[in-house]
This record gives C-alpha cells, sequence and structure tokens, in this order.
C-alpha cells in the first residue's frame, strides 16, 4: 500500500489534482481512497458528478457518535475510488485539526479500511496552518510520503515552505518523508524559475509541472475529472505522467488494514 498526502495553499489546485491523480491511479487499475482533510469538504466532488457527499464530522452530527456506519461516510466515485470527507467544525467553534482526529479515528472504528482495501490512500490536506491538527496525517503514522501543491507565487511557496518544515520536524521521529512540489502553474512570469530558486532553500524537486488549462474549468462544470471528462486531452496526459510520477516516488508500505 501507498499513503501520500497532498498539501498546500487553500485554492491553490490540492484537490483538482489530487482528483485527478486518484482517477488516474484507478485507470491504471488501482484501488484507491481520497480522504478529504479540508474543513470545505470538496475534495472529492469532481470524483463524485459534482456531488458533495457528506463528511464524517457532519455525519456525526447529525446522527450521533456512535451510530455511524460505513454508508454514512464511504462513497464510491469515479473508477470505483472511495471517497471520504473528514469535514469541518461548525464554523467559529471547534479545532478544524482536532476534527481531522476524530474523521481518522472514526474511520478505523467503522472498518473503513478493510471495506477499501486501498492500494493507494491519498489525503487532501488544507496547509495553510500547519498546526497539530491539520499536521495529523503527518505525524501520526498516517501518510508516508508529502507532496506540496505551489504556484510561483509568494504565499503558496510560503505555505510550501511550512509544510515542508513540518514534515522535516516529524521526520526526524521517523514516518513522514516530503517527496517534493508539483507546481500548479498559474501563468506568473518566471515560474518555473521562481518555484526553483525557493526550492534551494525549502529543499526538494519539482515532481511535475502541470499547465494551467481550461480543460479543468470545462471538466469541472461536468463535475469531473479531467481524466474522465477529456481523456484525450494535453492536460489529461500531464495528470497522467504526475500520477505516475507520484507511484514512482512514493514508498510501498505495508497494509494495516490485515
Ligand atoms: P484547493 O483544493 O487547493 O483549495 P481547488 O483544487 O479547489 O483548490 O482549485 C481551486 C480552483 O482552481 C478550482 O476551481 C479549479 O478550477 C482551479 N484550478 C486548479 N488547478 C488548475 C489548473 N491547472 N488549470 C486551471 N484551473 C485550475
Ligand atoms: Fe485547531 Fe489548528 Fe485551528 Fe488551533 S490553529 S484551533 S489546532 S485547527
Ligand atoms: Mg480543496
Amino acid at each position: 500500500m501507498r499513503k501520500i498526502a497532498v498539501y498546500g495553499k487553500g485554492g491553490i489546485g490540492k484537490s483538482t489534482t489530487t482528483s485527478n491523480i486518484s482517477a488516474a491511479l484507478a485507470d491504471m487499475g488501482y484501488r484507491v481512497l481520497q480522504i478529504g482533510c479540508d474543513p470545505k469538504a470538496d475534495s472529492t466532488k469532481n470524483l463524485m458528478h459534482g456531488k458533495k457527499i457528506t463528511s464524517v464530522l457532519d455525519a456525526i452530527r447529525e446522527k450521533g457518535e456512535g451510530n455511524i456506519t460505513s454508508e454514512d461516510v464511504l462513497f464510491q466515485g469515479y473508477g470505483g475510488v472511495w471517497c471520504v470527507e473528514a469535514g469541518g467544525p461548525t464554523p467559529g467553534i471547534g479545532c478544524a485539526g482536532r476534527g481531522i482526529i476524530t474523521a481518522f479515528e472514526k474511520l478505523e472504528e467503522i472498518g473503513a479500511y478493510e471495506i477499501c482495501r486501498p492500494d493507494i490512500i491519498l489525503y487532501d490536506v488544507l496547509g495553510d496552518v500547519v498546526c497539530g491538527g491539520f499536521a495529523m496525517p503527518i505525524r501520526g503514522g498516517y501518510a508516508r510520503n508529502v507532496f506540496i501543491v505551489t504556484s510561483g507565487e509568494m504565499m503558496a511557496l510560503y505555505a510550501a515552505s511550512n509544510i515542508a518544515s513540518a514534515v522535516k520536524n516529524f521526520g526526524k521521529r521517523g514516518y513522514a518523508q516530503y517527496s517534493g512540489v508539483i507546481l500548479n502553474s498559474r501563468n506568473i512570469e518566471n515560474e518555473e524559475a521562481l518555484v526553483k530558486k525557493a526550492l534551494e532553500e525549502i529543499g526538494g524537486e519539482i515532481v511535475s509541472v502541470l499547465p494551467r488549462s481550461a480543460s479543468v474549468q470545462e471538466a469541472e462544470a461536468e463535475g469531473k475529472t479531467v481524466i474522465e471528462a477529456l481523456p484525450d486531452s494535453e492536460m489529461a496526459g500531464a495528470y497522467q505522467k504526475l500520477a505516475e510520477n507520484i507511484l514512482n516516488l512514493s514508498a510501498e508500505v505495508e497494509n494495516n488494514y490485515e
């Protein structure tokens, strides 16, 4: 099994990128589980034909802590990809990070991993604040490899730097590894050079450069990934290549659901 986290600043394209990776991996025959760890809870919507699924935290609020079953929170989308959203706290109350921990515990409790039996788990995690809670996927032995989505914009690179530092801090104690950045282009001048310059300090390499492409919006308007909606497009090719690169750069770890 592979356990991969995709971090990055809000709005940088984590969910778009992660869903397309999931779809590409599913097309290659892998069993994939995508877990959205962002209070926005829209990580998997393009795998689910535009439908926002019930998040684990919403299900807990609606049905009560002890009454959740796998059918409430586990959904299958394009290519059989299993989709989960951790969800967020009631606005103004509670801690989003704590919510992620609660959601992970609940997934284990209801036997989600035994049901999905994933070859690959992809965590799509908001990386604006790398506090204890949002660091959970890299702290708690959940994700093994961490990829960071960034553009050449300063705020995205600032977030990338924080995330890489967090992984390195925990990496010293063992598990998660920072495995490189995915450049999701915003078409700013000298973008690749800017990212490479930042990587001199942050460390790591560019795993793939994704162009900015209207295919993303076109597919999104249908509630689909580019892989599903426009499989022969150039952008689908870029996501397929990224999925291959991620497979090559991530470690095979023992299944923890057996
Ligand atoms: P995040 O999950 O990081 O908050 P999203 O994946 O939701 O960000 O992306 C935000 C918006 O950016 C999406 O609505 C999508 O249309 C757009 N987007 C992301 N990547 C690209 C790209 N490579 N080309 C064009 N638009 C993109
Ligand atoms: Fe929770 Fe992190 Fe927000 Fe603090 S910063 S309340 S730990 S989500
Ligand atoms: Mg997102």
